[in-house]
């Protein structure tokens, strides 16, 4: 079921699990701001999700709430792990859906990176 991108930050979701380490994942970067790891269901060749540290909801409580020191560390984390996965050239697709109509799932934020293929146009 697709999330209220306003609703409270729930501490039992899958990706805090995770960042707490009672969820196994295959983690391709950490570092004091985020946590980047496969996504379980693949959508492309490469898909891998980052996370903010911190408990965000959303991007827009993310944007909203987050410090300066967060958001740049997330934005450089994000970065840094498409040009480790080699995804610079040719090219990769950055996704942070919010809410209920782009079907948010999980309410931790989560930035999906997507390549390793021509990806197309943008759908929507
Ligand atoms: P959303 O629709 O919220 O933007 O995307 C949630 C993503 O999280 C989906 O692509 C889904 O495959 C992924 N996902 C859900 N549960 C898990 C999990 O337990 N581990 C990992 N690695 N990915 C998950």
């Amino acid at each position: 079921m697709p999330i209220d991108a306003t609703q409270p930050y729930d501490d039992q979701n899958i990706f805090a699990k995770i960042l707490r380490g009672e969820i196994p994942n295959r983690t391709v970067y950490e570092d004091e701001w985020a946590l980047a790891f496969h996504d379980i269901n693949p959508q492309a060749p490469d898909h891998v999700l980052v996370i903010p540290k911190g408990a965000y909801v959303c991007w827009d409580d993310f944007s909203a709430k987050a410090s300066d020191a967060e958001i740049a560390g997330f934005t450089r984390a994000v970065g840094h792990v498409a040009r480790e996965l080699g995804l610079v050239e040719p090219g990769y697709r950055l996704l942070a859906n919010t809410g209920f109509d782009a079907h948010q799932e999980v309410p931790h934020l989560h930035v999906h990176i997507f390549g390793g293929k021509p990806l197309g146009p943008m759908l929507v």
